[in-house]
């Protein structure tokens, strides 16, 4: 028997299944797909740093055909108002840079790993079922009829949960009912310097872009929109996009030129939370255990980050018997969504966007804001602080004091018939 069998090899099941295999379980991967194979999901965070270097690859990144990234900036779509969060400002030196990523390299160099550090990889192999009944082992049926045993089963298949879905109490949030629509453009200029590599998020009314820079000549371009304006626009996806970056003075500015290299492709809906993440043969780990809006580009560090902790928990499971880690988990990484679901959910209101992008250059605010972009979500001691910035968010919303109001009803929104 297996000690443990992941399902899916992006960043979350490499992540958990070299971890694994180091430690000294013999660990089965299955994937779906054949690598290299398109993601999304392109910007990384500073605060995976650590983590790319225990799994042995930032030497790979830095000579890799990345782009480094050292902030984030934002901006309203007519271009008036605008605030850069850069790291090397603000975080302490291990955490100044991060890297823009084609997913389809960033996961097959990791996927690579996982089977140079002993896992067996199985690419073009689907899990079709996987039986928990026995609580001390996991049956999967893959779909060339193949049955394997684990004593363990982590499901990393992203967005599909294939397992979640049976076992997690999936929970839609509804809040964050929003599709996003995107492709890979050339001839997008970028910023000087530094701020090149770095994401820029340009704020429409109720819908935003993101501008990634994912390689020395593309640039990844996103549109979020609620679900049901792309339902009731009157216009398909690829219209949607090129008209609403038309509309957009500070994208049409810069895009007159751009020349689109990809399909335009379509996410629907991905915002969700399971209520269960762990059971005593099985834990889900990166999206399948919980995604929210990428506004922030949470995806990949959380992906990596939960996988990490799964593979202690599992660990501990498996050599004495011991649920304790894998409850702490499951906590710890509800706490950091949640966490991120306040910013998340506030970043669609104007009050918080005229305080974020206006932000205080008193009270520390500004190092723990770019630390919250950074990935810095698991700590603690910044509690006081960020209190302080809802706070005036909350001030904002009822007097306007904090901070200049922005020209919201004249900000451009997205396009339709
Ligand atoms: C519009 C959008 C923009 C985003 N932007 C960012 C960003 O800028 N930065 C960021 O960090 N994140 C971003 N994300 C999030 C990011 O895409 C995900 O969080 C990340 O890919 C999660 O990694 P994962 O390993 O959990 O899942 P995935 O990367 O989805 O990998 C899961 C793997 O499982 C395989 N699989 C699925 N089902 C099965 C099965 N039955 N059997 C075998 N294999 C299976 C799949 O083929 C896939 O390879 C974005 C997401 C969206 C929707």
């Amino acid at each position: 028997m297996i000690d443990v069998l992941v399902i899916g090899g992006g960043p979350a099941g490499s992540t958990a299944a070299t971890l694994l295999a180091r430690k000294g379980f013999s660990v089965t991967l299955l994937e779906r797909e054949r690598f290299p194979r398109f993601q999304i999901g392109e910007s990384l965070l500073p605060y995976n740093n650590d983590l790319l270097d225990r799994l042995g690859v930032s030497v790979s990144l830095s000579e890799g055909p990345y782009t480094p990234k050292y902030g984030a900036g934002f901006v309203t779509a007519d271009g008036a108002l605008g605030y850069t969060f850069r790291f090397f400002e603000n975080l302490p030196a291990a955490y100044h840079q991060s890297f823009q990523v084609k997913r389809a390299e960033f996961d097959e160099l990791l996927l690579r790993n996982a089977a140079a550090s002993g896992v067996d990889v199985r690419e073009e192999t689907a899990v079709t079922a996987v039986d928990l009944a026995d609580s001390a082992r996991a049956t999967v049926t893959c779909a060339n009829g193949e049955r394997l045993e684990a004593r363990f089963v982590i499901d990393a298949s992203g967005h599909g949960a294939f397992l979640g879905n049976r076992v997690g109490d999936k929970k839609d949030v509804e809040e964050l009912k929003k599709v996003a629509v995107f492709a890979h453009y050339k001839n997008v200029p970028r910023p000087e310097g530094r701020d090149a590599g770095n994401t820029i998020i340009v704020v429409l009314r109720d819908a935003w872009f993101w501008l990634i820079p994912v390689s020395a000549d593309t640039m990844s371009v996103g549109l979020v929109v609620g679900r049901d304006h792309l339902r009731g626009c009157g216009l398909t996806p690829a219209e949607l996009l090129e008209q609403t970056i038309a509309g957009a003075p500070y994208l049409e500015e810069r895009m007159n030129e751009a020349e689109r290299v990809t399909p335009v492709y379509v996410r629907r809906d991905f915002s969700f939370m399971m209520k269960r993440r762990t059971g005593k043969n099985f834990a889900l780990a990166g999206d399948a255990a919980g995604f929210l809006d990428p506004i922030f580009s949470t995806g990949v560090f959380m992906a990596m980050k939960s996988a990490d902790m799964v593979a202690d928990a599992v660990e501990q499971r498996l050599r004495g018997g011991s649920m304790r880690l894998l409850r702490r988990y499951d906590r710890t990484f509800q706490g950091a969504l949640d966490k991120y679901f306040r910013f998340i959910s506030n970043f669609y209101r104007r009050e918080f966007l005229e305080v974020f992008l206006q932000p205080k250059a008193d009270y520390g605010l500004i190092p723990v804001i770019t630390g919250i972009l950074a990935g810095n979500i698991f700590a603690t001691n910044h509690r006081a602080k960020l209190a302080l910035f809802f706070f005036f968010v909350r001030m904002q919303k009822m007097f306007g004091v904090i901070a200049p109001p922005i020209a919201w009803e004249e900000l451009p929104g997205p396009a339709s018939m």
